[in-house]
């Protein structure tokens, strides 16, 4: 034996060689347990559980860290990636985020400790390596099974004893009972520093924010589920962070929470404001903390497909793929020059499927920047507004400064002008819900007749062409509009004869809409869709200009952040349970309400 377990014997893991293997980034560790993860990794290659690796691996998983009762910390592995990949049913691993959630209304708990069952369980080299992990302090795979490798879903070991639970039932305790008895202690003993999410509690975020950084914690009676901390960069120490609550409101709104904000002193937030003191002033951050890894699975992309192939021929990506697989050296000077740019935030890059990620951004190819910008701009955006799209979704090295560039010299924008200071033209949102209140207007483009509609809410426009203005066309375009996104209770007109006329009021009457017409004397309460008409006119000149589609225009401009929210319309927009003829109250219109009702049945 070489360590100080148990021997139970050899097993070996296969994965399926036709999926792509997926390089996971680093993922961060709370700064409460960087020291104590640190020493238990360093515990771990001492008895040779954990060996490092220096050579490269095809698979890279990343850590996941739980707490023991007695507060020792237990290094498992996050095998998602892997599951996908697995060959064989048994291998198929229960991440810890789906599988724990189960054990909350657990009534029967044991001291028992089988310890450290899976580690008695040697893996051969060829399976060790499929284990390899990546940890803030370099890379590591196990010799024996790891924790997070589990053989079979929860819910099919506690099956015998929920059996028991059955009315009718005779009690009758089998081995098969003592069996899945004994497997979920094994399971019940990794309790996590953090608790698990309850979807039936309330959960309260806590947030705060010091000079130096912010911080955030995710709680359930009072005890936490998640943190999050960032430094602050250079720029945003100048900013002021008035707007992160209105930000917060609107995320917490477009998803249906049901929520209220209370404004507490500093000093009684101690995780939060803790979290956000402790942050390391010098970490290098350009984007939202995101503890969420990302991977591109599922349905072939024919998009992401052709960014493999360029990536593969492009000279500094597949060398930027090779160091990513290979793990990253102690010094800058030990690298490529062409990748050398890729250091500072090598912790961020991680390959999925063959295409290079930073964060949850696609690393685009060398060939592909010029197709990128001007897909970005097909909308005509201007700068600012295309930086916050690209933030999201796209990265190259030297990407803002060739966006101000392109943003800058197109020359449609330039004939145009007042286009870019279009988001100043809108009014800012109102309402609380999307597509509750709506704006509707005709233009007119190039001796074309358009009906234009938005949504006071989220700011998402749509726009329909009409063979004719009369009323009837207007209402067979709005009826398809409605049934789409569905009936908002507000609809706000000018008073042109479309919207004046007897069809149109039976319309407004038959659908329940309460039709709000602007007063020839107060124009302006028209201002929203006129605003909208504006910007579709440009958008449809615009592209017209350059013989591009318009629709690519609009979509891109559903996906851009606005300014004042930093959400795109499209997020902010979409109705998960549209208004009907059928009468609701607003709760009903909510998730959350849904979710209750399926637990009624
Ligand atoms: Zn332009």
């Amino acid at each position: 034996m070489d360590c100080d377990l148990g021997d139970l014997g050899e097993t070996s893991l296969t994965v399926n060689e036709n999926i792509a293997p997926v390089v996971s980034p680093c993922r961060n560790i709370p700064f409460a347990f960087q020291k104590k993860v640190e020493a238990e990794i360093e515990t771990l290659v001492k008895r040779k559980i954990l060996i490092p690796v220096n050579e490269p691996t095809d698979w890279v998983s990343q850590m996941a860290v739980v707490q023991k009762p007695n507060g020792d910390l237990r290094i498992c592995i996050d095998p998602r990636h892997l599951n996908i990949a697995s060959k064989r049913e048994h291998f198929k691993l229960p991440t810890l985020e789906a599988v724990m959630p189960q054990f909350i209304n657990a009534k029967i708990f044991s001291k028992l400790d089988l310890k450290e069952a899976y580690w008695h369980v040697r893996l051969d080299e060829k399976s060790s390596l499929l284990t390899t992990m990546i940890t803030p302090y370099g890379r590591y795979r196990w010799s024996r099974l790891p924790f997070g490798l589990s053989e079979q879903k929860n819910s099919e070991v506690s099956q015998p004893l929920r059996e028991l639970t059955k009315k009718d039932c005779n009690f009758r305790w089998t081995e098969k009972c003592e069996g899945a008895f004994n497997k979920i202690k094994t399971m019940i003993t990794n309790i996590p520093v953090l608790i698990f999410y309850n979807p039936d509690k309330k959960l309260k975020i806590q947030v705060d924010s010091s000079q130096h950084g912010l911080g955030a914690v995710l709680m359930q009676e009072g005890q936490p589920i998640e943190f999050a901390s960032r430094a602050l960069t250079p720029t945003e120490k100048w900013k002021p962070l008035n707007q992160a609550p209105r930000r917060l409101q609107n995320l917490l709104r477009s998803n249906h929470y049901d929520f209220s904000f209370q404004w507490v002193e500093g000093n009684s937030l101690h995780i939060a404001d803790t979290l956000s003191r402790l942050c390391n002033q010098e970490e290098k951050q350009d984007e939202v903390f995101n503890i969420c890894q990302t991977q591109i699975v599922d349905m072939p992309d024919p998009l992401l497909e052709r960014i493999k192939q360029e990536t593969d021929l492009d000279d500094t990506l597949s060398k930027l793929s090779k160091q990513i697989m290979n793990g990253w050296p102690q010094r800058k000077q030990d690298l490529h020059n062409t990748i050398k740019p890729y250091f500072d935030f090598a912790d961020t890059l991680g390959l999925s499927n063959g295409v290079i990620l930073k964060r949850e951004r696609v690393v685009i190819p060398f060939s592909m920047p010029q197709e990128m910008k001007k897909n970005l701009h097909t909308a005509h955006i201007a700068y600012d507004g295309m930086m916050r799209r690209a933030r999201q979704t796209i990265f190259w090295p030297g990407m803002a400064d060739e966006i101000r560039q392109m943003a800058e010299t197109c020359t449609a924008c330039q004939e145009r002008k007042p286009m870019n200071q279009r988001e100043t033209l809108i009014q800012h949102d109102e309402g609380n819900v999307p597509w509750e209140k709506v704006g509707a207007d005709l233009m007119e483009v190039d001796g074309r007749q358009y009906l234009v509609t938005v949504d006071y809410y989220s700011n998402f426009i749509e726009y329909d062409y009409l063979s004719t203005t009369t009323s009837q066309d207007v209402i067979r375009k709005l009826k398809g509009q409605f049934a789409r996104f569905g009936v908002p209770k507000m609809l706000v007109t000018d008073g042109g004869p479309q919207f004046t006329s007897n069809e149109f009021l039976r319309f407004t009457r038959r659908w329940n809409i309460t039709h709000i017409r602007s007063d020839p004397g107060y124009p302006r309460t028209n201002g929203k869709a006129e605003a909208a008409v504006k910007i579709m006119k440009n958008l449809i000149l615009k592209t017209k200009h350059n013989g591009d589609d318009p629709y690519e225009g609009l979509l891109e401009l559903k996906n851009t952040p606005r300014q004042c929210s930093g959400f795109s319309p499209a997020e902010m927009c979409p109705q998960k349970s549209p208004r009907t003829l059928i009468p609701s109250t607003s709760k009903c219109l909510s998730e959350h309400v849904v979710a209750e009702k399926k637990e009624n049945y």
